[in-house]
């Protein structure tokens, strides 16, 4: 027997219609990459989404074809979420950092029909154009008045334009609940990147998910800046779970830097962010250098990769932020676990909570996780064993855009399929998860492994230390040993030796770095992360100090 209800589909383009009706007056801000600040609301921006969708309908633009973007976190970047997947299209969100092979690749790949770039890419754009034979059409994110003298970029239209030349009747198409809406490519480490392709049901459950109160804690009462860009996974899906919500949203623009950050939240009273560890490292520093205090700012979301004790210690200790430890990946839309506390852990004193926060946390209903040992077997959720975290559920892939790099998914016991992370984690008895690492950063040495996520995460509680990764290194004897790779807070003095006494006792005697490396800064990914890949490659002549003659810890 089928129950009573009514069969409607989970649709992008309701969010925004429900964003309109219910919260229209609720604002939109944004910092221009033209400069200066922008500020409507839901109701203008959903009128503004449908003349979008007149335009692109006029450009020849239907479902599923792809439209490129790239662009800042801004209002005319989230017309185009709604727009394109409202429409039936693919909105396919390029991160301007890859270098420009990548991009060209990553476009091409996709079938990108028409490619929309904020004005910052210009140039860039003009270097890709003659490499993109299906881009049909170039829209500047922008009006005549900014449109670049002698462009050569081919039959550059302006977005403002377009809108002006349309009208906002249009009404939503009712699409299939399963079919695409949005686009996004994940680099591994070898290979090409591959695309993860969201479908409007996946979106708007993760947006339901993920503004849980054990999730992220959204509200209309919340104003939301995400600190993390519009490429990088849809913002962490804040864009959509913001119009769920009707939270105010508060677009940054191209300006992460600490001051940026800082002087935005209070001049619009942002209560929520979200990030990975080094945006946050930089507000921090700001913050400090300038003995300033945050006056409205209530809940950070820190995920990407793992957020150092230390961060959360400050966060919440001296400038009174709650700090939401989260995991998740590209493959998920991108949140698989929030770190939030159980009725227990409230009777714990502060040490033990931070024990807990620290952990990436607890799914999200939606999600389901398990580990696995080298055997395939799954592991005991006891907190002790670890092997390869692997998730299912409906806003997880179940394979990469046109079948790359084959069949991604494991079976279980019972013939459930999974999706495996590549990262290797603990799960606790109260469901807990903590990633060790991430498979390929893990460092054997004689057999064991030893977390380079623990290893950071103690070095850079030390006073003088801004950031730390550790790394393994070639060891004749015991495959690898790791090392620590830091970088001094500004004007800040440590010394080896004091770094390596600071580690001592804090961890296993065989898990003590065999040095450590100062540098003037780390490198990063194109979404900010610290790219171990590539300061490998930066210290694959260094050798450790027992082989060229120097004493050993
Ligand atoms: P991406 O798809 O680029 O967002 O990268 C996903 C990967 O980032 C995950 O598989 C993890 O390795 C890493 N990651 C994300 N959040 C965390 C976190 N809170 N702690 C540790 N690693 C994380």
């Amino acid at each position: 027997m089928q129950g009573l209800m009514m069969d409607m589909p989970l649709l992008v383009s309701d969010l925004i219609r429900q964003a309109d009706r219910h919260h229209g007056v609720t604002s939109i801000v944004s910092r221009t990459v033209e400069g200066g600040r922008h500020e409507y609301n839901y109701r203008a921006a959903h009128a503004r989404a449908r003349r979008l969708a007149n335009a692109l309908a006029r450009l020849g633009v239907r479902a599923p074809d792809r439209v490129g973007t790239l662009a800042w976190n801004g209002y005319r970047h989230f017309e185009l979420y709604y727009a394109v997947a409202g429409s039936g299209a693919v909105i396919h969100t390029i991160n301007p950092r890859l270098f420009p092979e990548q991009i060209a690749y990553i476009a091409n790949h996709a079938e990108d029909r028409a490619l929309f770039f904020d004005l910052s890419f210009v140039a860039l754009v003009e270097k890709l154009a003659p490499q993109l034979p299906g881009v049909k059409h170039y829209v500047l994110m922008s009006d005549r008045a900014h449109r670049p003298p002698n462009c050569s970029i081919p039959n550059l239209l302006c977005y403002e334009d377009l809108l002006e030349a349309e009208s906002d009747d249009y009404v939503w198409p009712r699409l299939d609940e399963r079919s695409a809406c949005g686009l996004c490519y994940t680099s591994g480490t070898t290979g090409n990147p591959k695309g993860v392709l969201y479908a409007h049901r996946s979106t708007v459950l993760h947006a339901y998910g993920s503004s849980l109160p054990d999730a992220l804690n959204l509200s209309a009462r919340d104003v939301v800046a995400p600190a993390v860009a519009m490429f990088h996974v849809n913002a962490w899906g804040l864009p959509y779970s913001c119009a769920l919500t009707g939270a105010k949203l508060v677009l940054p623009g191209a300006a992460l830097d600490g001051k940026s950050l800082y002087e935005l939240f209070e001049a619009e009273g942002v209560t929520v962010s979200a990030g990975v560890p080094t945006i946050w490292l930089g507000l921090l520093q700001h913050l400090k250098a300038n003995r300033l205090r945050l006056s409205s700012f209530k809940r950070v979301v820190i995920g990407g990769s793992a957020c150092p004790p230390a961060m959360i210690r400050s966060f919440e200790e001296e400038y009174g932020v709650q700090v939401l430890h989260a995991w998740g990946m590209t493959e998920m839309s991108p949140l698989g676990s929030v770190c939030t506390f159980r009725a227990k852990h409230l009777a714990l004193d502060r040490e033990e909570r931070y024990a807990v926060q620290n952990k990436q946390g607890r799914t999200i209903f939606g999600v389901d996780m398990r580990i696995v040992g080298g055997d395939g077997k799954t592991l005991p959720h006891d907190g002790n064993a670890f092997g390869d975290l692997h998730v299912r559920g409906p806003w997880v892939t179940n394979g990469y855009f046109k079948g790359e790099g084959g069949d991604p998914l494991r079976s279980d016991e019972s013939g459930a399929q999974w999706f495996p992370t590549g990262d290797v984690a603990t799960i606790d008895a109260d469901g807990y998860m903590q990633i060790t690492d991430r498979s390929k950063d893990v460092i054997k040495s004689g057999g064991e492994w030893i977390s380079s996520i623990e290893l950071e995460n103690i070095a850079v509680a030390h006073p003088a230390i801004a950031e730390a990764a550790a790394i393994g290194i070639a060891h004749p004897k015991w495959d690898e040993r790791p090392i620590v790779v830091a970088v001094k807070k500004p004007g800040a003095e440590v010394s080896r030796e004091d770094l390596l006494g600071f580690l001592e006792g804090r961890i296993a005697k065989w898990w003590m770095p065999d040095d450590v490396v100062f540098v003037a800064e780390l490198p990063h990914t194109a979404t900010g992360k610290i790219s171990k890949l590539t300061l490998r490659e930066q210290l694959k002549d260094y050798r450790l100090p027992a082989e060229t003659g120097a004493a050993r810890k």
